[in-house]
């Protein structure tokens, strides 16, 4: 017999699950040995809701454990009632209860049992914390702040637990080649307003790995010991900028790693020498009294794009400039010339372009280039291993983690000092792994 099949009826009983607030807190947080009690709804009088208190109990069949060693110690006493903030649910303020109990351990004495959802003496849960760091990195402090209804000074703290408990599980096998720099920040142009930067460059993954005051030696060598003697001897290529500094640090801290000059770095040189040749003539221009004076000043953005980026208005404007007999045409077309370099495919032809191309540049009559010119010539060798580890780095990683690095600096304003700083930058950048206990089942 063929069973037929029945006309599905509405079902008449209510349905299997009411939902209540307990079933959502189990479904996200639930604590071994805790229970949620009661959940009560504090309102005002206008009857705008206030917050909502959720009691925790301790579960009557478990032992509390110590906060120590995690291991189940029979009772001592308890301990006044304590809040903290949870996240917070439909928009209103809520806020965990509960009286943690003391235990007697055996090996640790009358300490304070573990509570899973807390951090030492932080009135705020865990879960909020990873929550409100969540948000941080999307909105501003400021503004994470006032959309949880909380200060400033939390949302620092929660971030700063949270990028520490990232560093602290962090993995840093595998870091093949890393990239140095210095980023400057703020305003004055103090040795303090400068930072130095390691990147971790490889192609499968792209981070900040450390960050730390000043652009001296003794900057780079904390940076190398705080990434440890199995990272720095694991490391295989290391690009940096022209500073001797680093230059000199790395050569003895990471000799066996290829040493290469950044391509970025080298046209920023060569940009920043047109760009002073420029200044200098538009100067002279305009003390003689000549119109030309006028548009040299506002090509100064037009220079330093590259050739083949200069379209419309701008390039007609370059075409004028370059059949002029203005010096600052005969440096734009040394650095024009340049990127030829690094089409080479041999060491060789780079090699015999870069002493054809430095030949020119030191007989332009041209300070500033001269000065790249020599700078190249010191640093030849470093140089030459752009080609050796082409295709290995990649070429606009530094670039582009400094713009990023950029971008949260300049809203540092609102950081008020540089450890709020320093904490954003490895929040944002540093790729942290997250305590997933505690951050699934929120946004
Ligand atoms: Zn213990």
């Amino acid at each position: 017999m063929v069973p037929v099949a029945k006309p599905r009826q509405p079902s008449k009983r209510r349905p299997a699950i009411q939902l209540q607030v307990k079933t959502v807190l189990n479904a996200i947080q639930r604590f071994p040995g805790f229970v949620f009690r009661d959940i009560r709804f504090q309102c005002h009088r206008d009857g705008q809701p206030r917050c909502i208190e959720i009691t925790v109990q301790p579960h009557p069949a478990i032992a509390a454990k110590c906060s120590h060693c995690r291991k189940p110690a029979p009772g001592y006493d308890r301990l006044e009632p304590r809040a903290w903030l949870f996240v917070p649910l439909w928009g209103i303020v809520t806020r965990f209860l509960y009286a943690a109990r003391r235990v007697t351990c055996p090996e640790h004495g009358v300490v304070v049992e573990h509570v899973p959802w807390s951090e030492g003496k932080r009135p705020v849960t865990i879960a909020m914390m990873c929550f409100l760091s969540r948000w941080a990195r999307r909105l501003s402090w400021r503004e994470t702040a006032r959309a949880f209804g909380t200060s400033w000074e939390c949302v620092y703290r929660s971030v700063e637990w949270f990028v520490q408990w990232g560093l602290a599980h962090r993995k840093l096998q595998g870091v093949a080649s890393i990239g140095v720099d210095e980023i400057h920040w703020g305003k004055s142009k103090r040795t303090d307003n400068f930072l130095t930067v390691i990147y971790q460059i490889d192609g499968h993954c792209r981070r900040l790995l450390w960050v730390g005051k000043r652009r001296t030696q003794a900057t780079l060598r904390r940076g190398l010991k705080a990434l440890g003697p199995e990272v720095v001897g694991g490391l295989r290529f290391v690009c940096t900028d022209m500073w001797r500094p680093y230059l000199n640090v790395l050569a003895a801290k990471a000799s066996q790693a290829l040493h290469v000059l950044d391509r970025f770095h080298i046209t920023s040189h060569l940009n920043q020498a047109v760009d002073e040749v420029r200044r200098a003539e538009s100067g002279r221009l305009r003390s003689a009294g000549l119109a030309m004076a006028e548009r040299l000043k506002n090509m100064r953005w037009t220079l330093l794009r590259r050739s083949s980026r200069v379209r419309g208005r701008a390039r007609g404007q370059l075409g004028r400039l370059l059949n002029s007999p203005l010096a600052t045409a005969r440096a734009w077309m040394l650095k024009d010339l340049f990127e030829h370099f690094w089409t080479y495919k041999s060491v060789t032809g780079a090699g015999n372009f870069l002493g054809f191309w430095t030949w020119r540049a030191l007989r332009s009559r041209l300070e500033p280039m001269k000065k790249v010119a020599r700078m190249l010539r010191t640093h030849e060798g470093l140089l030459m291993n752009w080609f050796t580890a082409k295709g290995e780095i990649s070429s606009g990683a530094v670039e582009g983690l400094n713009n990023k690095i950029r971008v949260v600096t300049r809203r540092s304003y609102g950081f008020r000092t540089y450890q709020a700083m320093e904490i954003a930058l490895y929040h944002t950048l540093g790729r942290l792994p997250e305590p997933e206990e505690f951050t699934h089942g929120f946004c």
